[in-house]
């Protein structure tokens, strides 16, 4: 076993930004961006890990329907995804302007 004790700890000092953030555009024409590489939210939140199930989710599935010849998924998947992250970008707005 590893002994941590006494070992000099790696240094994890450093500033990063942790507000939301969403790539523009969400979708190319054979992509979708998906997970925290679609839309980071900010850590209040707590939407991290259930958006990136299931923009995978409806990103795969779009991504499977644009290759079935249906154009218009991979943009429904954008606009489903703007509209969740800008919902949620108020409500943690929301919360701030409570502190
Ligand atoms: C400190 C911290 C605490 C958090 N706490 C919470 C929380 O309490 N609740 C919550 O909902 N969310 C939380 N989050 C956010 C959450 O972890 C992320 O939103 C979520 O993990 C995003 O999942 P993802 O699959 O999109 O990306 P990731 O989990 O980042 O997975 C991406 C994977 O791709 C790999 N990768 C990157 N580049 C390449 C490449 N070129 N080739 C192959 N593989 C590659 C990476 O190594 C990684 O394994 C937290 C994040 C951090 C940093």
């Amino acid at each position: 076993m590893h002994r941590i004790a006494g070992d000099a700890l790696p240094d994890f000092t450093g500033i990063a930004d942790a507000g939301s953030s969403r790539l523009e555009p969400l979708v190319g024409e054979a992509w979708a961006a998906v997970g925290d590489a679609g839309a980071a939210f900010d850590p209040v939140s707590g939407q991290g890990i259930a958006n990136a199930l299931v923009s995978g989710l409806i990103g795969g599935r779009a991504i499977a329907d644009h290759l079935s010849g249906r154009r218009e998924s991979l943009p429904t998947y954008a606009c489903a995804m703007r509209a969740t992250h800008e919902r949620t970008a108020y409500l943690v707005a929301d919360l701030y302007r409570q502190i």
